[in-house]
């Protein structure tokens, strides 16, 4: 009994099918293991110095909502990812009197340091950890940026004190000037939160 018990617990983590940290994971569908998320499973990426992403999956569309630009990061997130869609993104738009339809991402993997200087400390970019996010659209046709409607709008502002949870890098135009045309939202275990 012991030696089947055994060889059907190899056969299960083989598949990966109790392990969440795998893209595919979960069973139950959607990527990581979460059935909010929707997109595909990619090949684990391997680039250059300490960059590069184990898990990757590129995001299309979370719990109805669509996400364009094609981001690509790990697992973790993107599940972050998805907290936020629906409890901070698509919450602050409903408070705001609109239904959200779409978020626009402008980066999410790169190779870089941050700020893209030449020396320094490897971004979150890098890692997958990062996603920038840079408009809303609504249900009502309307679209609303981070450049041009920050001030304008307590959506996105709202949304991005939501983003200060599910993420614990929360950077934007309150910032300074290289995060006034979008939000920086990334996971990281150097510290608890940083949110400006
Ligand atoms: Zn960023």
């Amino acid at each position: 009994m012991r030696v089947w018990a055994a060889i059907a617990l190899v056969a299960l983590v083989g598949c990966g099918g109790n392990d969440d940290r795998r893209a595919d994971a979960g069973g139950g569908g959607g990527l990581c293991g979460d059935t909010r998320l929707q997109g595909e499973v990619l090949l684990p990426v391997v680039d250059r110095g300490a960059c590069g992403i184990a898990d990757p999956v590129r995001i299309t569309r979370i719990d109805g909502v669509e996400i364009t630009g094609g981001p690509v990061m790990d697992c973790r997130t993107a599940r972050a990812f998805a907290d936020w869609t629906v409890e901070g993104a698509a919450r602050a738009a409903r408070n705001g009197g609109r239904q959200l339809t779409r978020i626009e991402t402008v980066a999410s993997y790169a190779c870089r340091n941050r700020y893209g200087r030449s020396s320094g400390r490897i971004s979150n970019h890098a890692l997958g950890r990062a996603v920038d996010v840079s408009a809303f659209g609504f249900a009502d046709g309307g679209r609303i940026s981070v450049l041009r409607d920050w001030l304008g709008t307590t959506i996105l502002q709202e949304a991005a004190g939501r983003a200060c949870g599910p993420f614990n890098t929360v950077l934007g135009p309150n910032y300074n000037a290289a995060h006034a045309d979008h939000l920086h939202l990334d996971v990281t275990d150097e510290y608890r939160t940083f949110c400006r």
